[in-house]
This record gives C-alpha cells, sequence and structure tokens, in this order.
C-alpha cells in the first residue's frame, strides 16, 4: 500500500521511520518531509492548505491512507475533504478537531460531560477579563488564548500585573477569545489514545519539557526532550484517566455526530484528588511521537488504517516494549527566539552507531551536507531497561554530534532519574 505522510518535524521523522518498517508499506510518500524522513520516503512538494491538490495527488498516486502529522490541516478541515473524495486517512475531522483548536470548546464539552479540568470562564471582552479576575478567580490564575498558538499562547500569572500583561496582549488587536483557568498544581503527563471513533485503545504515556534550560528554566518551548513511559501515570491513574476523561470525552463528541478517529493526546495534571485535563491534542506530540513509536512493538501502518477504518477493535491492546525510551532534543542557538539558522551538522552517523536514532526535524540538505533550518533541528533517541540508563545513552549519543551552532538541556528525564533513585 501508498502513504502519504503530511509534516516535516522530527514527529513525521519518527512515524515515517516506524511506517517504513511496516511489511503492508509499498511506498511512503513525505510531503513536505525533511532529509531524515527522506531515509524512509520519498520527499514530494504539496501544500498542505490546498486540500484538491492534496486530493489529486492521492488519486494519482493509489495512496491507501493520508497520515496528517501536525494540527494545522486537521483543524483546517483537510482530513474531511480526503474523507469526502474517498481517500483514508489517520486523523479526526475538523470538528473533531476542535478539541485541540478551541480551549473554549474543550472546557464546555468537559463542563457537560462532567470530566475533571480546572475550572474555568470564557471571556470575549478586555472587561469581561477583568471582571472574571476580579471575581471568580485567586492567583495565580491561568491566562489562554483559544485558538491554536503554538505553546505560546498561555501564561501562568503569579501577580495581577503579570494577568493585565497578558490580557493587553491577547487583547491588543480589540477582539479575541480567551479563557481564563483556576491554576492546577501536581505533575504533568501525556497520555495518548488511539480511536476509531467507537473503540479506543491506549498507546502509550509520555513527559516531556517544554522549558529551553536545565532545571525547567527559561521560556517555553515545543518541547526539549520527553521519555516514555511516564511512571508518575500508573496504571491506576491511567486506567482512571481512561475511565473519567477520555471515555467521556470520545462518547460526547460520538453523540455529537463528529466521532473522534485518530491519536488523542491527553495533556494531564495529576493532581491530588486524581488526574485533571489541562488540555487535548488531536494528534501526536513532538517530541513525544520521538519517544512512544520507538516503544511500540506492532505495525504502525496496520493500527493506523485500523483506526481510519473502523476496525481497531479487531485488534488486540497495542503492545509497547517495557524498555524506556528518552529523547534529547538539539536546537538552534537563539531558540526559541530567532534560530540562528544554517549551521552545518555532522556526526549522526556515529551517533548512531551507538545504537540511538537521530530523528531530524529543522534540517535540509545543501550540496550534499546536512544544515539547520529551524528552531529544533534533531531528536536523539534511546532506548534501555531505566529512563537512568537511557538518559546516559541519549546523552553518550549527543556528545558525539558535531554540530557546533547547537545547544541541547542535559538534564531530560530528571524526574523518572531521580524517582529510580529511590
Ligand atoms: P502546548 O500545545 O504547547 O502543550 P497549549 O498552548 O496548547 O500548549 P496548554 O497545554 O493548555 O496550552 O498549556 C501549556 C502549559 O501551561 C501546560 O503544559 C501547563 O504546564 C500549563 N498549564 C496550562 N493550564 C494550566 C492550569 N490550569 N494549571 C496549571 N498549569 C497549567
Amino acid at each position: 500500500m501508498n502513504v502519504l505522510l503530511l509534516g516535516s518535524g522530527g514527529r513525521e521523522h519518527a512515524l515515517a521511520w516506524k511506517l517504513a518498517q511496516s511489511p503492508l508499506l509499498t511506498t511512503l510518500y513525505a510531503a513536505p518531509g525533511n532529509p531524515g524522513t527522506a531515509r524512509s520516503a520519498q520527499l514530494v512538494t504539496l501544500d498542505a492548505s490546498d486540500h484538491p491538490a492534496v486530493v489529486d495527488f492521492a488519486r494519482g498516486h493509489d495512496i491507501g491512507l493520508v497520515v496528517i502529522g501536525p494540527e494545522a490541516p486537521l483543524v483546517d478541515g483537510l482530513a474531511d475533504s480526503l474523507r469526502a473524495a474517498g481517500v483514508s486517512v489517520f486523523g479526526p475531522s475538523k470538528a473533531a478537531a476542535q478539541l485541540e483548536g478551541s480551549k473554549g470548546f474543550t472546557k464546555d464539552l468537559c463542563a457537560r460531560a462532567g470530566i475533571p479540568t480546572a475550572g474555568y470562564l470564557r471571556v470575549r471582552s478586555r472587561d469581561e477579563a477583568d471582571a472574571a479576575i476580579t471575581t471568580t478567580f485567586s492567583l495565580p490564575v491561568v491566562i489562554k488564548a483559544d485558538g491554536l498558538a503554538a505553546g505560546k499562547g498561555v501564561t501562568i500569572a503569579y501577580s495581577r500585573e503579570e494577568a493585565d500583561a497578558a490580557l493587553d496582549r491577547l487583547f491588543d488587536g480589540g477582539e479575541a477569545e480567551a479563557v481564563i483557568e483556576e491554576f492546577l498544581s501536581g505533575e504533568e503527563a501525556s497520555l495518548f489514545v488511539l480511536t476509531d471513533g467507537e473503540f479506543f485503545t491506549s498507546f502509550g504515556t509520555a513527559q516531556d519539557h517544554k522549558r529551553v534550560g536545565d532545571g525547567d528554566t527559561g521560556p517555553n518551548t515545543g518541547g526539549m526532550g520527553a521519555y516514555s513511559p511516564a511512571a508518575v501515570l500508573t496504571p491506576e491513574l491511567e486506567t482512571r484517566a481512561l475511565a473519567e476523561i477520555v471515555a467521556p470525552t470520545l462518547a460526547a463528541l460520538r453523540e455529537a455526530g463528529t466521532p473522534f478517529q485518530g491519536v488523542l493526546y491527553a495533556g494531564l495534571m495529576l493532581t491530588a484528588t486524581g488526574p485533571k485535563l489541562i488540555e487535548y491534542n488531536a494528534r501526536f506530540g513532538d517530541p513525544e511521537a520521538e519517544v512512544v513509536l520507538p516503544r511500540f512493538q506492532g505495525d504502525l501502518l496496520e493500527v493506523m488504517l485500523a483506526t481510519a477504518e473502523g476496525r481497531l477493535a479487531e485488534l488486540g491492546p497495542a503492545l509497547f516494549s517495557t524498555d524506556a525510551a528518552l529523547t534529547v532534543v538539539v536546537a538552534a542557538q537563539g531558540y526559541p527566539g530567532q534560530p540562528r539558522t544554517g549551521g552545518a551538522i555532522r556526526g549522526i552517523d556515529e551517533a548512531e552507531a551507538t545504537g540511538a536514532i537521530v530523528f531530524q526535524a529543522g534540517t535540509r540538505e545543501a550540496d550534499g551536507s546536512l544544515a539547520a533550518s529551524g528552531g529544533r533541528v534533531l531528536a536523539v533517541t534511546a532506548l534501555a531497561p531505566t529512563v537512568t540508563q537511557a538518559q546516559a545513552a541519549a546523552y553518550r549519543a549527543v556528545d558525539l554530534l558535531d554540530y557546533p551552532d547547537g545547544f541541547h538541556r542535559r538534564d531530560i528525564g530528571w524526574r523518572a532519574v531521580e524517582r529510580e533513585r529511590t
């Protein structure tokens, strides 16, 4: 079967790497992909926002499944356009992708279905926001832009001044929509679920590191590293999260006539009273995909096809290696601000000779050599029986890279390593 994979990041390199292991695969096309994806796929130029062009490509190349990696094309309804044209697709409809595309939509759904999450108010003007903060919430308070903001739309305000500054930014241009939320304390963990709309199956857990600096300091990023499984999400807590959060969400979407098909990523806060939902994403996380997929022991194409075709119940539960996986993101100096692009990258073969996998994100090939083209450049993944060992193995590989313009955190996995020490 021919497969078309959309996206260009480390997540898509991990998807391509795993899809390429499937005996069901004939040709994998990736649009636009990157030099890492190109090791497993034929790169093609296609604009994911041009739905007729994607449909034409799928028809013209006998594509049996389109896999949509990032959120923007999902929220934009690409899966609907493909399904309407009779093309199988892994990824939710525009209506179901609202779980990621609109924080207000998700909070309202949680309220209706009694799903544990932070208390909230939706506000549509600066005055409403001021009133909410003055009368309903105590500090710290969480302020979120309603729509997609690539992780940059959330402020945790510890003072009224910080709250005002965030609201100034949000309502700068006049009209805007925001969600004001109660602050939750606890440890965060991510839970992945595959669902065909009716049936769902757990697809691994992970913890990521959002802050740019060691010790979880500095500005937020798309993610500087991750590991899987997240031991803090014990089997008991995972069962609770599936029953109290995931199942009622999927039921609510089904009842609304907009079932969710694809991978649902639940960002959870493990509070003193149990798991609470922080956010949903409608796709794999990046860099979480780089740790979850290497641990998956099944045939990714088979489960994605079953998800797309409503046959997930026919397959058994997804099986994962008992090994831990840990990935270290190597970013270009300047990230998450303006990254310094163009820096030469060498040493990938040496790093991979250790047994690690070097997934590529912001890279490009020029004159036969590899250079950085974006903020997050590489994600170096290692597997080992414990997170402590996987951490050591990942850094052994990172240290063999020769990329003077890059930087990385040295403490990815610290929570799990501390836990394993005791
Ligand atoms: P991303 O997609 O990058 O994960 P996002 O913009 O979709 O982020 P959220 O995931 O909702 O936004 O929030 C980003 C981060 O802010 C969370 O990972 C969490 O650390 C923190 N956060 C969000 N909501 C709360 C809350 N109610 N209480 C405490 N912390 C929160």
